[in-house]
C-alpha cells in the first residue's frame, strides 16, 4: 500500500500542496481529480522524489518511509511514473524507448520477455516497433509512455493525465487499458481531469483543490457528489 499522510509542498514561495493525506491499496485504481493547477502533478512528482519541490511528511511504501529515496531508487521499489506529456525521446524508436523503461534496473536478460509482455498488452505497437516515436499520434505515444514504465515492471505506475488532448475514441482506448494493466495486479494511481472516466474506473477518487484534499471516497459515493458532479462531470 502507498499511504501519503501529512505531505505539503513547495516551490520557494509558491505553496503547492497543504497536509495533503492519501492512500492507494494494492492493486486498486485511485483517481485524482481537480482542476489545472490545483497540485496533482506536483503530488505524483513527490511521490517519485522528481519534482525540484521541498516537502514534508511522510510517504510510506509497504510501511517503508520512501520519501528521501533518490528517484531510481523509488522505481527499483516498483513504483513508476507516466508524466504529463508523455516525455518520450522523440528521435528514438518505439522499441528503443520501450527498452529505456528497463534501463538499469538490472535486468539485463530478461528485457525480451518483459518487452514481449508488453507487446502483448499492446499488439499496435507490435508493427510500429520501428516507428520514430516522435512521428506517432498522441494516443499511440501514450501507449508507448504507459508501455516503457510497464517495462520497469511496476507494482504501482503513476498516471499523470494520459487522456490528455486525445480524441474521445482514443481517450476509451486508454482507460481501457489502464484497467487492463490493473487487472494484471498493477495498482494505478490516475490523476485526471477526465473525471467521468477516471471515476468510472476507479475504486477510490479524492478531489485536491488549491493544493488541499477537499473530498475523498468511493468513486461511486463521489460520482454522486453534487459537488463533484457540478464541477468536474459538466453537469449542473
Ligand atoms: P495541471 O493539471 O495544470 O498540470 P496540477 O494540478 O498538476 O495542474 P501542479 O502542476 O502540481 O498542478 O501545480 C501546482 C502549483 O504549483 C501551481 O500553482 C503551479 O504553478 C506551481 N508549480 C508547479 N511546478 C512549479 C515549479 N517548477 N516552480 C514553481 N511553481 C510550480
Amino acid at each position: 500500500m502507498l499511504e501519503i499522510s501529512a505531505l505539503s509542498a513547495r516551490y520557494g514561495a509558491v505553496t503547492a500542496l497543504t497536509d495533503v493525506s492519501l492512500s492507494v491499496e494494492n492493486k486498486q485504481i485511485v483517481s485524482l481529480l481537480g482542476s489545472n493547477g490545483a497540485g496533482k502533478s506536483t503530488l505524483l512528482g513527490c511521490v517519485t522524489n522528481s519534482i525540484p519541490a521541498t516537502k514534508t511528511g511522510s510517504i510510506t511504501l509497504d510501511g517503508e518511509e520512501i520519501s528521501a529515496l533518490p528517484t531510481d531508487a523509488i522505481i527499483a521499489r516498483g513504483l513508476v511514473l507516466v508524466p504529463e506529456g508523455r516525455q518520450l525521446f522523440a528521435e528514438l524508436t518505439v522499441e528503443e524507448n520501450l527498452r529505456m523503461g528497463a534501463y538499469g534496473l538490472d535486468r539485463g536478460r530478461r528485457w525480451r520477455s518483459d518487452l514481449e509482455r508488453v507487446y502483448a498488452l499492446f499488439p499496435k505497437l507490435v508493427e510500429r516497433r520501428q516507428q520514430i516515436a516522435a512521428t506517432m499520434s498522441g494516443g499511440e505515444q501514450q501507449m508507448v509512455a504507459i508501455g516503457r514504465a510497464m517495462m520497469a515492471r511496476p507494482r504501482i505506475v503513476l498516471l499523470d493525465e494520459p487522456s490528455l488532448g486525445l480524441a474521445p475514441l482514443l481517450v476509451r482506448e486508454i482507460f481501457k487499458l489502464i484497467e487492463e494493466i490493473n487487472r494484471e495486479g498493477v495498482t494505478v494511481l490516475l490523476v485526471e481531469q477526465n473525471a467521468r472516466q477516471a471515476l468510472r474506473i476507479a475504486h477510490r477518487a479524492y478531489v485536491v483543490e488549491k493544493g488541499r484534499i477537499t473530498l475523498s471516497g468511493s468513486a461511486e459515493r463521489l460520482m454522486e457528489e453534487h459537488n463533484v458532479v457540478e464541477a468536474y462531470l459538466g453537469e449542473a
